[in-house]
């Protein structure tokens, strides 16, 4: 099935406030201290990420937020109309070429099927890419799971995205290493309610990285084929999820924003994969007193915001 033409897409976007990443670290390492027992946050030179299996070497140059389609066009009935191309996600943000990491839809054309996607791609200048998306399905049969990498020609995006772009340059970044948790929130609603918390109503900081999940257990879940019946409630949608607990060492594509800029944006998203065909969409930690996280993050210069839902609702968005 063909894709969108990038031409007809709106698109809207945002300036976000970029403060220097020595304060971003010093508030963050305050508000998770909140959640975890230990916390090292430091703005450090980035890691070479090629070796946890990024497409690019860092998370620098060019950064910009992505939010393409929305939960809108996944229930409560899907609109598989709405096939995006990632290739056209550079040239959407105002880029000749880039790196993109985050959490997704898969190609339902490529399986004949639904399936959560960790796009994780770089798009050059001359349209080559380099490859290192992966998508997780179900399978019917006994509920079980698998995860698939795709093929340098697959590089489709159906109904949602949240991705951070960039140039995949190295240079600084924020370290965020956090052990035990002895409060209620996740790792990524815990750093997104602390900027939110200091930067206010009026600052917009938005991030995007990988962390891994280097001990303890994940709780997951696998979107299995669309569904044939409307989805209209929570309880619904939870009924038709498929959910996991998964094991360390766990991977996720991680995007967050403090707070929506009036663009009906999901203000966090994050897709991992792990040992054994694991795959999927990151909820929580379910082993507080063991559960260590290590993540590098780069603040976004600017929030795209690509065709964006009319019909909207608040489902599925957590
Ligand atoms: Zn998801």
């Amino acid at each position: 099935m063909a894709t969108l033409d990038p031409a007809t897409l709106p698109v809207e976007k945002r300036i976000l406030h970029l403060p220097p990443l020595q304060e971003v670290a010093e508030v963050l390492q305050a508000g998770l201290r909140q959640n975890f027992a230990e916390v090292e946050v430091v703005a450090v030179d980035c890691p070479d990420l090629r070796e946890w299996g990024i497409a690019g070497e860092g998370l620098g140059g060019n950064t910009r937020l992505l939010d393409v389609g929305g939960p809108p066009f996944l229930i409560p009935t899907v609109m598989r109309e709405k096939l995006y191309d990632m290739r056209d996600y550079p040239q959407l943000t105002g880029l000749s070429e880039g790196m993109m990491i985050g959490a997704g839809a898969g190609p339902w054309p490529y399986i004949n099927r639904n399936s959560e996607m960790m796009p994780n791609l770089f798009v050059k200048q001359d349209k080559t890419i380099i490859q290192r998306t992966h998508i997780t399905r179900t399978n019917d049969e006994d509920g079980s799971y698998e995860t698939l990498k795709l093929p340098e020609s697959e590089t489709r995006n159906a109904v949602l995205g949240n991705l951070f772009l960039c140039s995949g340059e190295p240079g600084k970044v924020l370290k965020v290493h956090c052990k035990v948790r002895t409060g209620e929130k996740n790792f990524v609603t815990c750093m997104r309610e602390v900027l939110n918390a200091y930067y206010g109503e009026e600052l917009t900081v938005g991030m995007g990285g990988v962390f891994k999940i280097l001990q303890g257990k994940v709780w997951i879940h696998v979107m299995p084929d669309f569904s044939p019946c409307p989805i209209n409630t929570d309880e619904d949608l939870n009924n038709w999820l498929k959910f996991y607990e998964m094991s360390s060492p766990f991977t996720v594509l991680s995007t967050l924003i403090s707070r929506d800029p009036e663009l009906d944006l999901r203000v966090e998203h994050g897709h991992g994969w792990g040992e054994n065909s694991q795959g999927g969409h990151y909820h929580y930690d379910t082993t507080p007193e063991e559960v260590e996280y290590l993540g590098y993050y780069n603040l976004a210069e600017l929030c795209y915001r690509v065709d964006k839902p009319t019909n909207t609702h608040q489902l599925g968005r957590d």
